[in-house]
């Protein structure tokens, strides 16, 4: 059976690793980016009696046309820009990668990144190529990527404004003289948009070649499994022919569309996440051997001190409380650990279990 294997299955996929996800039960979870607030009961209530009523035995709406004038308002996008949905925004990138595919071609992104853009690029036999950020402040080396887009000619480039997992947002116009220089497709990665101001959503038609995606996980939706890529029709309209009928279940749109009549909600959850990020900030700055960086997303990247990374992170774990460890993914995450911004309490007990750590 391993011949047979080895015969079939394409070497670039025999040599990736399934995506970890960590067993979290029992722990204080702030290793997934996800919003820690729970519904109140009434609401709950309110939509468990709304999908109670979803007819489960039909197929869903293929388009989820109920849910998109909200989703364009809860945006502010203009009304000559279309949106394309997924399951996931990581199903939107498996979308443009299926689309864009094609013998030598390229996907630029920067390292390191949201490790998807790598893991779908392979998947779909597409060549990535990662430009590393600077070291110092994880800010763009805007001359690397300029030459590399000229090298590379990437039919897709992928940029997580703020990135994914070091927290900090590119600079604007060195974004702009990326767009202006890819020969392809850029798309702009706002899966952090709730934390943050900046956002090129506005900047929709002003380049043929720039999409945003965006998706609802971070926001406090993460189990819908629900993204959006949004930009010109006449782009968004070649991609719609790769997604699967029917990608978004009829659970997600009635439950998507219950969550954006309740948005204030989620905006006030989210504004909560921001001022703990602030308090969770200056308490790890004043904690002596961590090296926190500032950040415009829900968590928090922090160097820790040198060779120590994998018994802090274990020693946390001991004492119940799960983050996510970097060191060793990446050169330039060595001693690095990232933290998600959890419930005031949350956030108390990761900091006092990291001091303990560091004891
Ligand atoms: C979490 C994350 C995503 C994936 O979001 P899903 O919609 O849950 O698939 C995409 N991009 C970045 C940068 C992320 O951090």
């Amino acid at each position: 059976m391993q011949q047979l294997i080895e015969h079939w299955i394409r070497p670039e996929i025999r040599g990736l690793s399934a995506y970890q996800v960590a067993d979290a039960r029992g722990l204080i979870k702030l290793d997934a980016m996800e919003n820690p607030y729970p519904w109140p009961a009434a609401l709950k209530s309110e939509w468990a009696e709304l999908l109670s009523q979803v007819p489960v035995n039909r197929y869903p709406d293929p388009q989820a046309s109920a849910l998109r004038p909200s989703l364009r308002a809860a945006m502010g996008l203009a009304p000559d820009m279309e949106l394309l949905l997924g399951n996931g925004s990581d199903e939107i990138i498996q979308m443009l990668c299926l689309a864009l595919a094609g013998p030598g071609r390229v996907v630029l992104s920067v390292d390191p990144g949201f490790v998807m853009y790598r893991m779908i690029a392979s998947f779909c036999g597409m060549r990535y190529v990662g430009v590393p950020l600077k070291a110092d402040d994880f800010s763009l080396d805007l001359q690397a990527l300029l030459q590399a887009l000229e090298q590379e000619q990437p039919a897709l480039v992928f940029l997580a404004y703020p990135n994914n997992p070091t927290g900090n947002l590119f600079d604007q116009q060195a974004l702009v003289e990326i767009i202006q220089a890819a020969p392809g497709l850029v798309v702009i990665d706002e899966a952090y948009a709730p934390f943050t101001d900046a956002s090129f959503i506005g900047r929709l038609g002003e380049f043929d070649n720039l999409l945003v995606m965006r998706t609802l996980s971070k926001m406090g939706l993460a189990g819908l499994r629900f993204g959006l890529l949004a930009g010109p029709r006449v782009w968004l309209e070649q991609f719609d022919k790769v997604r699967l009928p029917y990608n978004i279940n009829s659970l997600t749109q009635i439950s998507v569309d219950f969550a954006l009549r309740h948005l204030p909600l989620f905006e006030q959850q989210t504004r909560q996440i921001r001022r703990d990020r602030e308090d969770l900030y200056r308490d790890l700055a004043a904690i002596d051997g961590l090296h926190p960086y500032p950040s415009d997303a829900n968590f928090i990247l922090t160097r820790t001190p040198e060779d120590r990374a994998a018994a802090i992170f274990e020693s946390m774990k001991r004492q119940g409380v799960l983050v996510k460890k970097l060191d060793g993914s990446h050169p330039l995450l060595k001693d690095c650990l990232r933290l998600t911004v959890g419930t005031p309490e949350e956030n108390q007990a990761c900091l006092k279990a990291l001091t303990a750590a560091l004891a």
